[in-house]
């Protein structure tokens, strides 16, 4: 019983892991190509996955620091050609 209940348990975390991979994946994955423009200084800001899948999002922009100012700000995408 013991055996059967830590198996779960370590399903269910790997589970877990998975779900929240694929969400922090999805959020990341249509800003892959773009940079972001500070509303402050106007500075050209790309940020690290990571910073892109748990940066809070408003409609099409998302909360972030800028490296130059490190002011923070919704910043609007724009996409790299
Ligand atoms: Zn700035």
């Amino acid at each position: 019983m013991q055996i059967l209940l830590r198996a779960f348990l370590m399903i269910l975390i790997l589970i877990a892991i998975i779900v929240v991979s694929i969400i922090l994946y999805k959020r990341w994955r249509p800003l892959r190509n773009a940079h972001f423009i500070c509303p402050h200084c106007g500075s050209i800001t790309t940020p690290g996955r990571i910073v892109l899948a748990i940066s809070p999002a408003r409609a099409d922009s998302r909360l972030l620091q800028c490296a130059s100012c490190g002011r923070v700000g919704y910043m609007q995408p724009v996409w790299d050609v």
